[in-house]
């Protein structure tokens, strides 16, 4: 059975490891193209959100190279997410496509149930292999953000403009290949060396920008026009307040064991947004304060159209920003965005907070000098 799944950033990574060590024959989809919403935009309903597309584009190539079963995550919550699988499932069907689709659901109080339908692709492992794996699996998913936070670090201090870039490429040429979580973590580990021995400017001055947002488009590149690497290359040291290790540590493991401490969080959003809004809506507000906390120069949000709990996060955003004095853009995507006009809202973006940290210091010093 050759299994594939839906392409999301550097989700990939953690789902090879999962699988191939449960001696499963992986097909990771090709990563998302032009082609792949095309086919997404196709098939979807209009106004669809932009993840589900992709999702569908991603499933059709995977099945045009061959693949036989889809893993798809499910879930429930006021946003749509929670009938994402169901609907994937009859477009492919209406289209003909010969497959099967198992829909892992977030383990509500009972970790069997996950582990069980995991123990169905894996042609029944018991549940202590499942579970080592996935164990293993997350562990390389940790140190692939790590790997991922290294390359923001670097990126916009870096002496010769596009290294950090070129390595990074080379890393997913090599990764798509290597099989186990043994050997990714091994090939993480060489590239953390290579990336930490990058020629680097220490003294240069960087703004450090947040993005929060939803998650599908904080984490894959497609879709967020490779934001992380365009803002490192304007000079911006950047941070995502969601990563692949964050939502499976956070989302999926600890919030089934009800582990998952959210004081900080509730908190922080709590005079802007009290309750619950699906997606990770709250948590843009709240993320958006933390960052201010921590001293960043500005936050970016990030949302596909259509997005029902990021637009409540958006409404309430202006007065964060104003509030806390952060300064606060939100992009919205979905398959007319543009390169050129998303670069200069970036471009003009950076600039704005570049100016306000100038004139924020030059206040500073004159008030220190007494002029
Ligand atoms: S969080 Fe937003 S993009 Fe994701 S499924 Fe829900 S509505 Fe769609």
């Amino acid at each position: 059975m050759l299994v594939t799944f839906p392409h999301m950033g550097n989700a990939y990574i953690a789902m090879k490891s999962v699988l191939e060590d449960l001696g499963v024959e992986v097909l990771v989809p090709p990563p998302c193209t032009k082609r792949t919403l095309e086919l997404g935009t196709k098939h979807a309903p209009e106004l669809a959100c932009l993840p589900l597309k992709l999702n569908i584009g991603n499933y059709i190539e995977a099945l045009e190279m061959g693949a036989e079963v889809i893993v798809m995550a499910g879930g429930c919550g006021p946003c749509r997410f929670g009938y994402y699988a169901e609907v994937q499932r009859e477009i492919l069907q209406d289209l003909g496509c010969n497959f099967k689709m198992v829909v892992l659901e977030r383990p509500q109080g009972n970790a069997r149930d996950f582990v069980k339908k995991i123990a169905m692709i894996t042609g029944g492992k018991n549940i202590l292999q499942v579970l080592a794996s996935i164990k293993r699996a997350t562990r390389v998913a940790v140190l692939m953000d790590e790997l991922e936070s290294l390359c923001w670090q670097v990126r916009p201090r870096e002496k010769r403009e596009g290294t950090v870039s070129r390595l990074m490429r080379e890393f997913h040429s090599q990764a798509v290949k290597t099989r186990g979580s043994g050997k990714l973590a091994i090939l993480i580990g060489e590239y953390k060396n290579r990336i930490s021995r990058v020629e680097t400017e220490e003294k240069k001055e960087v703004l450090r920008i947040g993005i929060v947002g939803e998650i599908y488009t904080v984490i894959e590149p497609f879709v967020n026009v490779s934001i992380a690497e365009k803002l490192g290359d304007l000079g911006a040291e950047v941070d995502k307040s969601i990563t692949v290790s964050y939502w499976v540590i956070n989302h999926l493991i600890k919030e089934a064991l009800h582990m998952h401490d959210k004081r900080e969080l509730r908190e922080a959003s709590y005079p802007y947004l009290r309750s619950f809004v699906g997606g990770h809506g709250q948590e843009s507000v709240a993320n958006t304060v933390l960052y201010k906390r921590r001293g960043y120069d500005g936050v970016i949000h990030l949302l596909p159209f259509t997005c029902m709990p990021e637009i409540v996060a958006r409404s309430v955003l202006p007065e964060v920003s104003h509030r806390y004095g952060i300064p606060v853009m939100t992009l919205v995507l979905d398959e007319m965005t543009g390169e050129a006009g998303y670069m200069t809202r970036l471009e003009a973006f950076v600039d704005l907070i570049r100016r306000k940290k100038e004139m924020k210091e030059l206040y500073e010093e004159r008030i220190l000098s007494g002029d």
